[in-house]
Order: structure tokens, then sequence, then C-alpha cells
């Protein structure tokens, strides 16, 4: 745990939050900006800034809660959608340094954009040249 982590703090219960589920190992809590209905977070109970910083065995029942909350808002609140991801790094909008999935229940009209509208920085790099400088070839 980490002394001065918000999401540490919703975690052991110091401070309040509207939860919506819990197991062992995470929690899902509203967003307390909601962007959409629903707007929820979800969160590993221990602290870990990116999801690279969890043990595969960690990360894999994180997972699974992100699956258990979308089940459950799916079948509660019945969107046409839901837009689930992470923002990792300052540059990508990560306020607070506890990794957290974001779910957003999605309704046909809402206005909202897919995931690949947050970022529109074409690369001056041919996509050969992008995957030889991840994989080498
Ligand atoms: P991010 O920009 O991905 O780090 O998102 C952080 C999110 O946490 C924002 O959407 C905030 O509205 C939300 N947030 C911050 N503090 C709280 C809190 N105490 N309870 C619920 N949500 C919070
Ligand atoms: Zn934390």
């Amino acid at each position: 745990m980490n002394e001065s982590c918000i999401f540490c703090s919703i975690a052991k219960k110091e401070i309040p939050s509207h939860l919506i589920y819990e197991d062992e190992h995470a929690l899902a809590f509203l967003d307390i900006h909601p962007r959409a209905p629903g707007h929820v977070l979800v969160i590993p109970k221990a602290h870990a800034e990116t999801v690279m910083d969890l043990s595969d065995e960690a990360v894999g029942m994180f997972f699974s809660a992100v699956k258990n909350v979308d089940r459950l808002l799916v079948s509660k609140l019945k969107p046409d959608g839901v837009t689930i991801g992470i923002n990792q790094g300052a540059a990508s909008g990560q306020e607070v340094a506890h990794v957290h999935v974001h779910l957003m229940p999605r309704f046909k009209d809402d206005g909202g954009g897919s995931i690949q509208s947050v970022v529109n920085n074409a690369s001056q790099e041919s996509i050969e040249e992008i995957k030889k400088r991840i994989v080498g070839s």
C-alpha cells in the first residue's frame, strides 16, 4: 500500500467511494467525475502504478474483475456498448498513479467517440519502420 495514494485509501475504505463491486483482489467504484452514466473505475487492491507493475497472476485476477464489472454494468444498465480503457502515464492522461481501468457505458447517439479518437498523431515513420523498432526485423 502507498500511504499517499488516494486509490489505496479507497481500497482500505479510509475514504468513501460509491463501491459497486469487490472481490479478494480488486474493487470497482463510480468515477467522481463521470463522463457517462455508470462510469466506473476498477482497481487492484494492492498498489501498482501500471499493468506492467502487476505480477502475471495479479494481472489475471485484475482483468477477471474487469470482466465481472463489465458484465454487471451490461446486465444492470443495459448500454449499447462499453468503452474500456487505461490511461498509462501523464502524457496519456493518467492523473492517479494507481492502475485503474475505466469502463464507460455507451449509448447509441451519446455523442462520444471511439478509443482511437483520443489521439491523432500520425507517424512520420512507415508501419514497417515502426515494426522494426519494436521487434528488430
Ligand atoms: P485518470 O485520468 O485515468 O488517472 O483517471 C482518474 C479518474 O479518477 C478521474 O476520472 C477522476 O474523476 C477519478 N477520481 C479521482 N478521485 C476520485 C475519487 N475519490 N473517487 C472516485 N473517482 C475519483
Ligand atoms: Zn495506490
